[in-house]
C-alpha cells in the first residue's frame, strides 16, 4: 500500500530496548520504571474485578475516577473542571494527544510543535491531515523561545503542542514562560495541547505550571497526563484530558469511535487510588534522589551534565568522549560499555548534530549503580 507515513520506521525507543536486550546491556534508554507499583494499587483493581467491575464504563470514562481527576487539578491548579463534561479517560497520554490532534486538526492546518519533542506529535498532526511547523528551542538550553514561536504563528495556526516538564530535555517551564505563551496567544483561535504527562516529577521545590493555572490558556487547551508515569504503571495504558466542555465534546465524538473507552477494573481501582493525594506528592521527592544519585556518579566523568528540573530523564553532552554522532555513540555505549540510552537527535525531524544523550534515571538505585559504574569508565 502507499504509506501515510513514508518517513517514519520502528520507534527509537523499540529499537534501543531491543539493543539493549540484544548485549545485556543496562536500559536507561526506553522511559519506564524497573520497579514495581504500590501493592495498594494493584490490590484495589484486583478488588474492583472481583466486585464485578468487569463491562463496559461509559464511554467518557469512569465516574469516580473522573471526579477524582477533576479534583486533583482544582486542588493543586486551582481550576474547577467539570467531571462530566471536561475530563475524558483515555487509554494512555498517546491516545490522548491523537484524539485531541484529529478532534481539532483539519486539513492544512498549521500545528506548531517546538523540537526536540516527543516522537509521536509530528506523525499524528500529519494523519490528521496537518502541516507540521517545527520551531526551535534554543540551542544549549532548551528553553521556549518566544520571538520564533512569535514569528511562526499564521492565519493557518490551529494549535500548539507544550509540554512540561520536557522530554527528552527535562526543562520545566517557569511562570514566567507560560505568561509569555499566555500572553502570545491572547486574541487568536490558537489551541493548546500541553503534555504534562510529568507534572509530578518536578525538583528542587519548584511548581509544576500546569496550563490549569492560567485562565488564558486553560480555555484554549486540553491538558494530557499519564497514571503510567505516575504510579509506575506504563505497561496499564490509562491517562486522561482535561478540556473545556465544548473542546471535550468534539474529543469525544473522535474518541468513541476510535477506542470509545478504556479498561473498567484499572478505572475502578485508580479511583481508588487517586484519592489518595500522598503518593503523587511523595514523587518529586523519590525522583529527585534518584536524578541525584545518578548525578552526583556522573560528576566526575566527561559526560557533561546538562540540568534536570523535572521529568524522569537526564540528558548528557558527550562531546568530551567522542566524536561519533548521537546515535552511533548510543549504539556503542550499548554494546561495548553496556548501558543503553537514546540519542536525543530522534527527537527532531531532520536529526540534529548535537552530541547530547539522554538517560532515564526511573531505576532501583542498584541498577542505577550498575551503569554509574560502567559509565565511569568513560
Ligand atoms: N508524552 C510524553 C512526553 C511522553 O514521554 C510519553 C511517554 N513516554 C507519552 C506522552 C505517552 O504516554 P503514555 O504511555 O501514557 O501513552
Ligand atoms: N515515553 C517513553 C520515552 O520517552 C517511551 C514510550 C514508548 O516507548 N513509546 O522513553
Amino acid at each position: 500500500v502507499q504509506s501515510r507515513l513514508p518517513n517514519v520506521g520502528t520507534t527509537i525507543f523499540t529499537t534501543m530496548s531491543a539493543l539493549a536486550q540484544q548485549h545485556g546491556a543496562v536500559n536507561l534508554g526506553q522511559g519506564f520504571p524497573d520497579f514495581g507499583c504500590d501493592p495498594a494499587l494493584i490490590a484495589a483493581v484486583d478488588a474492583a474485578m472481583r466486585a464485578g467491575h468487569n463491562q463496559y464504563p461509559p464511554m467518557t470514562g469512569v465516574p469516580a475516577l473522573r471526579e477524582a481527576v477533576a479534583a486533583k487539578i482544582a486542588t493543586l491548579y486551582g481550576h474547577r473542571y467539570d467531571a462530566a463534561s471536561e475530563i475524558t479517560i483515555t487509554a494512555g497520554a498517546t491516545q490522548a494527544i491523537f484524539t485531541a490532534l484529529l478532534a481539532i486538526v483539519h486539513p492544512g492546518d498549521e500545528v506548531i510543535v517546538l523540537e526536540p519533542c516527543y516522537d509521536s506529535y509530528a506523525p499524528n498532526i500529519e494523519l490528521a491531515g496537518g502541516q507540521v511547523v517545527r520551531v526551535p528551542l534554543t540551542p544549549g538550553t532548551f528553553r521556549p523561545d518566544f520571538s520564533a514561536i512569535a514569528a511562526a504563528l499564521s492565519p493557518r495556526t490551529r494549535a500548539i503542542i507544550v509540554n512540561t516538564p520536557h522530554n527528552p530535555s527535562a526543562t520545566v517551564w517557569t511562570e514566567a514562560e507560560m505568561g509569555r505563551l499566555a500572553e502570545l496567544l491572547a486574541g487568536t483561535g490558537v489551541l493548546v495541547v500541553s503534555d504534562e504527562v510529568y507534572e509530578h516529577m518536578v525538583f528542587d521545590g519548584v511548581a509544576h505550571q500546569s496550563v490549569a493555572r492560567y485562565p488564558g490558556l486553560a480555555k484554549r487547551s486540553f491538558i494530557v497526563s499519564s497514571f503510567g508515569k505516575t504510579y509506575h504503571v506504563t505497561g496499564w495504558k490509562v491517562g486522561y484530558v482535561a478540556a473545556p466542555a465544548a473542546l471535550t465534546a468534539e474529543f469525544r465524538k473522535v474518541h468513541q469511535f476510535n477506542v470509545f473507552t478504556v479498561n473498567t477494573p484499572m478505572q475502578q481501582g485508580l479511583a481508588a487510588y487517586l484519592a489518595e493525594p500522598a503518593p503523587y506528592l511523595q514523587l518529586p521527592a523519590f525522583y529527585q534522589a534518584k536524578r541525584d544519585l545518578f548525578r552526583t556518579g556522573l560528576a566526575g566523568t566527561r559526560l557533561k551534565l546538562l540540568p534536570s528540573e523535572g521529568s524522569y530523564f537526564q540528558c548528557v553532552d558527550y562531546g568530551a568522549v567522542s566524536d561519533l554522532d548521537d546515535a552511533a555513540f548510543c549504539a556503542w555505549l550499548t554494546a561495548e560499555i553496556g548501558v543503553a540510552a537514546i540519542p536525543v537527535s530522534a527527537f527532531y525531524a531532520g536529526g540534529s548534530p548535537q552530541r547530547i544523550i539522554r538517560f532515564c534515571f526511573a531505576k532501583q538505585d542498584e541498577t542505577l549503580q550498575r551503569a554509574l559504574a560502567l559509565l565511569q569508565k568513560l
